[in-house]
């Protein structure tokens, strides 16, 4: 057993000292029998939520209706879940109700894929109802019970499907991959955000190739906004096979780029994305635009940021073209200014010693002051500043 299932185990136990069963469950389970990082460790429990606030001093309500509770112990927080099972499903995504149940077999019958469906007793033992074992030595991803039923009572259940063939390099067995395809359109019926999640999973996986080739076997590119293009999404699987990106940030990047799109504000928004992660992807958009036809300046670097240009060189590193990531390193040790508030003098000095009228003048004047600095044209100092301002006005510019 694995440091962090040794380290929970007091917490399993305590459930059975009051007579109830309790179990690791989940993805933790599956990536132990696979050698893999786990990172939450899931208690599935015959104990009541109510009964579980009973046996521990510390926890949190995160999703009572659904079971859940929050147990701080052993100087960590484990998500406890009641066994349940669900009942018709409404939106094709939220059971209506869910039964807490006293029997760990109708809580397995409730997951998605045989090797999701494992459970991890106290001694060691695997229950492994749905034959997940054959499943994870075969490298095959099942789902448990009828797919086709699985898929139409909750179609995220799709997307996840293929994420696991990306993160895991995991096949789809026939009859899954069938259901699929076949419930694809119920996609439509899950929210953005939860299919975001899961396709950016798919994206940074390291077999991110085999799950996107699965996406495209049962065309579930309609049904995600902007990336019905199948052919674009083809010219991502020219990266060389072993090729993994970065972040999402660049993974998305290149995807809207395949997708021809020059600005990513758009279709991120359409994805639901945070407006943070929306202007990452479109500034790596932007520089893999200039780098495809020439060479990065002090003036990308500043615009788009360094952790860009870097992104965007590793692809272009990725492509067997030649990367220069020294010129990256030597435009950032040039930059006189990192930010606006560098320039060493503010809008309204300008104004005040050249009597300027507030309007949009001074501001455009004060955005080609801070290009020109970038660029190297203009030394950052104030009198350098207060002559090119001057010059300019004699120019008649200033307007
Ligand atoms: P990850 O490694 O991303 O955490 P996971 O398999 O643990 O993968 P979670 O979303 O953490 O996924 O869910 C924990 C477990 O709950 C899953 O292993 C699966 O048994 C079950 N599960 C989660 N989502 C679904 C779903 N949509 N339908 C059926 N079972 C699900
Ligand atoms: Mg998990």
């Amino acid at each position: 057993m694995p440091a962090e299932f040794v380290k929970a185990l007091p917490i399993l136990q305590k459930i059975r000292d009051f007579g109830y069963e309790a179990y690791f469950v989940g993805g933790s389970v599956r990536d132990v029998l696979l050698n893999r990082q786990i990172h939450d460790v899931d208690i599935a429990t015959s104990a009541y939520p109510s009964e579980i606030k009973q046996i521990f001093e510390h926890t949190i309500d995160i999703g009572i209706e659904h079971g859940t509770v929050l147990v701080l112990a052993q100087d960590d927080e484990y998500e406890i879940t009641t066994f349940r099972t669900e009942d018709v499903y409404v939106d094709y995504r939220r059971p209506a109700h869910v039964n807490f149940v006293r029997q760990l077999s109708e809580d397995l019958l409730r997951r998605d894929f045989t090797i999701n469906a494992f459970a991890l007793a106290n001694d060691g033992e695997i229950i492994d109802l749905y034959d997940g074992l054959i499943d994870l030595d075969r490298q095959v991803l099942r789902a448990v019970g009828k797919p086709s039923e699985r898929f139409t009572e909750d179609a995220l259940r799709i997307m996840r499907g293929l994420r696991f063939s990306a993160t895991l390099n995991f096949d789809l067995a026939s009859d899954t991959f069938d259901a699929m395809k076949a419930q694809v359109y119920l996609l439509e019926k899950i929210s953005i955000e939860r299919i975001f999640i899961e396709l950016d999973k798919l994206l940074i996986a390291n077999h991110w190739q085999k799950g996107l080739k699965a996406l495209l076997a049962i065309e579930a590119s309609d049904y995600l906004p902007g990336l019905s293009n199948e052919s674009a999404l083809l010219k991502m699987l020219s990266l060389p096979e072993d090729f993994v990106f970065t972040n999402s940030i660049q993974a998305w990047g290149y995807l809207l780029y395949q997708l021809g799109y020059l600005d990513g504000k758009f279709l991120m928004k359409q994805w639901k994305v945070s407006r943070d992660f929306s202007t990452d992807v479109t500034n790596f958009l932007k520089a893999y635009h200039i780098r495809q036809t020439s060479q990065f300046t002090q003036e990308s670097l500043y615009l788009l940021g360094k952790s860009s240009l870097i992104l965007v060189e590793e692809m272009v590193a990725a492509q067997e073209l030649k990367p220069d990531f020294e010129r990256i390193t030597g435009l950032d040790a040039q930059l006189q200014i990192r930010h606006k508030r560098e320039i060493a003098v503010s809008a309204g000095d300008i104004m005040t010693k050249f009597g300027i009228k507030p309007g949009p003048g001074i501001g455009k004047l004060y955005h080609t002051i801070e290009l020109e600095i970038v660029r190297g044209n203009l030394i950052n100092r104030p009198e350098a500043i207060f002559n090119y301002v001057k010059e300019k006005s004699n120019d008649g510019n200033n307007d």
